[in-house]
């Protein structure tokens, strides 16, 4: 029964080294390889794995673990016909997205960001009176309340800011004043100085803030997307932020990635860039870890898996 084997595909270098994930799996009851390459599957039962390759669709395996929670990327239909599950690893990202959001929101609030591009020229200027504000009374937006949705309800509550939530199950949630379903979403951000987008992408997300949701919004409010670029609609928001219909956006995810050198989003200076880092944290690897053993565990004893997707 303990004789699973688990190949860890090369792909994951893209978050951690792979060894640092044999390692932490090392007393786990698991044999766990390196994989040479997406066909190098012989003998595996399970992949560990960032990308996807068709050539697991052709193995023999009966479980493949994606390290993001995003798995957009990956054919569900073909995997299920496969009879291949899937799983993802929500859950994990709750604390480094949470605190990376909150990082934007006082970037933007306390002007860093600004400060920070003077240095260069050595610039010293004390902003205009009205430039600044504190983030106690202002209010964000959270679209999709799930593990990062929540990672950023409860830091914004922690400092004072009124909480508004969108999801399609109108469940409360401790962190969130004022709960909307995704019907009644331009309602939502109408009042917001942030709007966050924390949901899934699929084909009801992709393009849920477009060019109408961006004129619902306040013209001194920020958009903050660190769900999946294909959730908004990036031409549309390059022109409302040319346009001064909003006031800025800091965003970790893009239509294409890496963000293409002649991308205007990196030469507008009331927009934050960053490289896909949102949930990026020293802590990944164990976090990971802890999910796969959880599912070892319950493949072990023939119950449902954590965080299936297919
Ligand atoms: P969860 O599954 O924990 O949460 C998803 C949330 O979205 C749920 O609250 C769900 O609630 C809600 N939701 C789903 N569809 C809609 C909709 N149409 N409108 C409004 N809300 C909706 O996922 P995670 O929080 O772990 O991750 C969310 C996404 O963030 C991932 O899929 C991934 O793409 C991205 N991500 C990005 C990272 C980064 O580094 N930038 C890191 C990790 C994740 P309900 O079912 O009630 O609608």
């Amino acid at each position: 029964e303990d004789g699973l084997v688990l190949g860890i595909h090369p792909s994951v270098s893209e978050l951690f080294p792979p060894s640092k994930l044999r390692e932490e799996l090392g007393d786990a009851p698991v044999v766990v390889e390196g994989m040479d390459g997406d066909a190098d599957t012989d003998g595996l039962d399970g992949v560990v794995t960032f990308t996807y390759s068709e050539a697991f669709l052709d193995a023999d395996l009966q479980w493949i673990h994606c390290v993001l929670a995003g798995v957009d990327a990956f054919p569900l239909d073909d995997l299920e016909r496969a009879g291949i599950r899937l799983t993802n690893s929500s859950g994990v990202h709750g604390d480094a997205v949470g605190d990376t959001v909150l990082g934007y929101l006082l970037q933007f609030a306390r002007r860093l960001h600004v400060y920070r591009d003077n240095e260069p020229e050595r610039t010293w200027r004390y902003p205009d009176w009205h430039e600044t504000f504190t983030l106690s009374g202002e209010t964000v937006c959270v679209v999709g309340l799930g593990t990062l949705g929540q990672g950023v309800t409860s830091r914004a509550q922690g400092v004072g800011m009124d909480v508004a939530g969108v999801r399609r199950t109108p469940t409360p949630i401790p962190s969130v004043d004022d709960l909307y379903t995704p019907d009644a979403l331009t309602e939502a951000v109408a009042d917001a100085r942030f709007v966050v987008l924390t949901v899934p992408l699929s084909e009801r997300t992709r393009d849920l803030v477009g060019a109408d949701e961006l004129a619902a919004m306040r013209d001194d409010a920020y958009l903050v997307n660190v769900a999946r670029g294909g959730v908004v609609d990036q031409d549309a928001l390059v022109d409302a932020l040319e346009a001064g219909e909003i006031a800025g956006a800091a965003l970790d995810v893009f239509e294409e990635e890496p963000l293409p050198d002649d991308s205007p989003l990196w030469e507008l200076e009331n927009v934050i860039v960053t490289p896909h880092a949102a949930g990026a944290t020293r802590d990944y690897a164990g976090r990971v870890a802890a999910l796969i053993r959880e599912n070892l565990t319950r493949i072990r004893d023939g119950d449902s898996l954590a965080n299936q997707v297919v």
